[in-house]
């Protein structure tokens, strides 16, 4: 079959996506620091590319090559930012002509029409490689223990995976199509089921607050992990009691870092015919900068041991970026704690 030059240009982005990455060496240093996200923003600020958000029109834009220089939209989601953030890291790496940006394609280019500009087409093949490498659904699925069959077709599941690595949940979806992991029949089934439902089934009685906010299930498949969230968000926390006697989930250490404990559940409360998870505690997280899960199963009566099942998850709770300069490049600068 002979190819495009639409997908020339996708092939050629997407290469130079994952070259720099193994310049980064974003897979090892991410591994290491147990990060679920590529930090988009860090790397723009890494390769010496002036980054500032602003109130826009535009989602974002970027300055014509040989200039460097990236504006995004302090008014948009994480999510968007992130996304237009590697859009515009597209152009530069690409050597592009300036661009303003009102739109994104979250299918990395894929099926674009023959009316979107070349550049513009590399550009969101670049930033949906960028985001969400293989190798990083990879390190998701290994670790949660996911299957394709059993778990990669559930809506629930797959929204769990785009809180992970910092993306839009259909973002997510279509990089299953790309990376081959699921077929377009399934994928586009996953891009049609409303996120709001998505939500709602995973706290039936609870919402963040408010409605772009996100709601998390942790459990110990996450221990040691960096994610990124927000104060808003919801954390449910899927506990399941091991077999130290009379021992239990000590959940008063989490109302001792600001978490707020919003319900907790056991087992017999929610479905007897599941052996999941024994206990469902939903907390909203402090309003800090970070929030740190660290909590652990025990006997209040007996010292704390080695073998005790813990659970610790560290949070990016920032949200957004809504000031001049990211909150990464003011911690470097030590300007904020
Ligand atoms: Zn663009």
């Amino acid at each position: 079959m002979v190819r495009t030059r639409y997908e020339d240009a996708r092939l050629g982005a997407i290469a130079e996506a994952k070259s720099l990455h193994r310049r980064l060496d974003s897979k090892h240093i991410l591994s290491k620091n147990k990060q679920g996200f590529v930090d988009v923003f860090g790397v723009i600020e890494a390769l010496n590319i002036p980054l500032v958000f602003d109130k826009l029109d535009a989602l974002g834009f970027c300055l014509p090559f040989p200039s460097k220089g990236i504006m995004i939209n302090k008014n948009r989601t994480l999510h968007i930012q992130r996304f237009t953030a590697a859009h515009e890291l597209g152009h530069a790496v690409l050597e592009h002509q300036g661009s303003i940006d009102h739109r994104l394609n979250y299918r990395g280019g894929m099926d674009a029409p023959s009316s979107d500009p070349i550049q513009e087409v590399a550009a969101d093949a670049f930033a949906a490689e960028f985001m969400l490498p293989r190798w990083l659904y990879k390190h998701h699925i290994q670790t949660q223990k996911w299957t394709v069959d059993r778990h990669l077709r559930n809506p629930e599941i797959v929204y769990q995976l785009s809180l992970r690595m910092g993306a839009s949940y259909e973002a997510t979806c279509w990089g299953l199509l790309s990376h081959k992991i699921l077929s377009k029949t399934f994928v586009e089934e996953l891009v049609s089921t409303e996120v709001a439902l998505i939500k709602r089934s995973t706290v039936a009685d609870s919402l963040p607050g408010n409605s772009w906010a996100n709601v998390w299930r942790l459990s110990q498949k996450d221990n040691g992990a960096y994610y990124s969230a927000d104060t808003q968000d919801l954390l449910r926390l899927d506990l399941s009691e091991g077999n130290i006697p009379q021992s239990a989930w000590d959940v008063s250490a989490l109302r001792d870092v600001g978490f707020e404990v919003v319900s907790d559940e056991t087992l017999s409360q929610l479905c007897s015919s599941s052996n999941v998870f024994d206990r469902r505690v939903v907390v909203r997280p402090p309003r800090k900068e970070f929030g740190e899960v660290l909590i652990s199963q025990r006997n209040p009566e007996i010292p704390f041991a080695a073998e005790n099942p813990m659970l610790g998850v560290m949070l990016d709770l920032g949200g957004k970026e809504n000031g001049k300069f990211s909150r990464s490049l003011k911690r470097k600068k030590g300007l904020v704690a």
